[in-house]
C-alpha cells in the first residue's frame, strides 16, 4: 500500500501543478505576445519558451523533489491509508499525461531519425564542413535548407537550392541554420512538441507557433552579427521561398530556413530590411551568453535555497499530500 500511495501522490502532484502552472502562466503569455515586439526577436523566443517549460519543470521539481522525500520521511512504511477516489483520479491524469508526453517524444525521435535517414540515403557530403557542422546536398525535396537532429546537428540542403543560389546567399542560408544549432533550436523544440497541450487551452497551441517564427527572426539578427549580409540572407529566403515545399510531420525536430508560408517568409525579408537600415548590436542579437550566465547563476541560487529549505518544508508538504490523500 505504501508504494501505490506514493506513486499516486507523485502523479497527482505532478498533474496538479503542471495545470495550475500552465493555467497561471497565460497572463504572462499574453503580456509577452502583446509587447514582444518590444524586444529583440532572441530575447521574445527565450522568454516564451521557459514560461512554455515552467509547467513541466515545476511538475517535476514538486512531484520528486518534495512530494517523494516528504511522503519518504514522514509516512509510515506500514500505512494502511488507501488511494481515496480524488487522489486516483488525479493520479489517472498523471498517468496520461506521462504516457501522451512519452508517446511524443518516441514519435518526435522516430520521425526525426528515419528522415535524417531517408535524406543521408540520397545525399552526398559537401566539400567541407559549415563551421563544424557536416552539411549534406540531398538529390530531392526541392526547398529543402534545414539543420535536423536534436543532439548531432546535421545540415541538409537539396540539390534545387544549391543550384539556385550563389555562394553568397548559400553561405548566408547555412549562417542561418548554424543560428539554430549555436541555440539548441531543435531541442527546444523537441521539448515544446513533447508538452501536454490540453485540448481547452488552443492558446498554447498558437503560442508554440510563435516560439517557431520568433526564433526564426533571432536567427537571422544572430547570423547577421555574424557577418551574414542582409541582403544575401533575404535574397536567399526568396529565392528558396519561391521552390515548391515538402511540409514534414509537425514532430520533426528541424529549422528549416523556410517552411512553406510565403507571409512568414515576407515578414523575415521586411524584419531583414529592418536590420539592413538600423543595424543590430551583437549585445542586443546575440544574449546567449548572458542569458546563459543568468539562467547558471539563477539555478545556483535556487538549489541552494531548495537545499537548505528542503528539512524545514518536508513536514509541511506532508501534511498537503495528506489532505489530497483525504
Ligand atoms: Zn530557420
Amino acid at each position: 500500500m505504501f508504494y501505490l500511495l506514493c506513486l499516486c501522490l507523485i502523479l497527482a502532484v505532478m498533474f496538479i501543478v503542471f495545470m495550475l502552472t500552465a493555467l497561471t502562466s497565460l497572463p504572462a503569455l499574453r503580456v509577452l505576445l502583446a509587447y514582444r515586439h518590444l524586444v529583440r526577436a532572441g530575447t521574445a523566443a527565450n522568454f516564451l519558451f521557459i514560461i512554455r517549460a515552467l509547467p513541466l519543470v515545476l511538475g517535476i521539481v514538486a512531484s520528486l523533489g518534495l512530494a517523494l522525500p516528504a511522503f519518504w520521511e514522514f509516512e509510515p512504511s506500514a500505512t494502511h491509508e488507501m488511494p481515496g477516489p480524488v487522489l486516483l483520479l488525479l493520479a489517472g491524469l498523471g498517468v496520461l499525461m506521462i504516457v501522451g508526453m512519452f508517446w511524443r517524444i518516441s514519435r518526435s525521435v522516430w520521425v526525426t531519425l528515419s528522415l535524417q535517414r531517408m535524406w543521408l540515403k540520397n545525399a552526398s557530403p559537401l566539400a567541407e564542413n559549415f563551421k563544424g557542422i557536416p552539411v549534406f546536398c540531398v538529390k530531392d525535396s526541392a526547398s529543402l535548407v534545414a539543420v535536423a537532429g536534436i543532439f548531432v546537428p546535421r545540415i541538409f540542403l537539396s540539390q534545387d537550392v544549391a543550384d539556385v543560389l550563389n555562394t553568397e546567399e548559400l553561405n548566408a542560408a547555412l549562417a542561418h541554420e548554424l543560428a539554430h544549432v549555436s541555440t539548441k533550436d531543435n531541442l527546444r523544440q523537441f521539448v515544446l512538441k513533447m508538452m501536454p497541450r490540453p485540448q481547452f487551452l488552443p492558446f498554447l497551441s498558437d503560442i508554440d507557433s510563435l516560439w517557431s517564427s520568433t526564433s526564426e527572426l533571432a536567427a537571422d539578427e544572430r547570423a547577421i552579427v555574424k557577418g551574414t549580409s542582409p541582403l544575401d540572407l533575404s535574397s536567399a529566403l526568396i529565392k528558396v521561398g519561391r521552390l515548391s515545399f515538402q511540409r514534414g510531420s509537425t514532430l520533426l525536430a528541424a529549422s528549416h530556413l523556410v517552411d512553406g508560408c510565403s507571409s512568414a517568409t515576407h515578414v523575415r525579408a521586411g524584419h531583414l530590411r529592418h536590420l539592413l537600415e538600423h543595424g543590430v548590436s551583437p549585445e542586443q542579437a546575440n544574449p546567449t551568453r548572458r542569458w546563459t550566465r543568468g539562467w547558471t547563476a539563477c539555478a545556483a541560487v535556487v538549489l541552494l535555497l531548495y537545499l537548505l529549505a528542503l528539512w524545514t518544508l518536508l513536514p509541511e508538504v506532508h501534511d498537503a499530500l495528506e489532505f489530497i490523500v483525504r
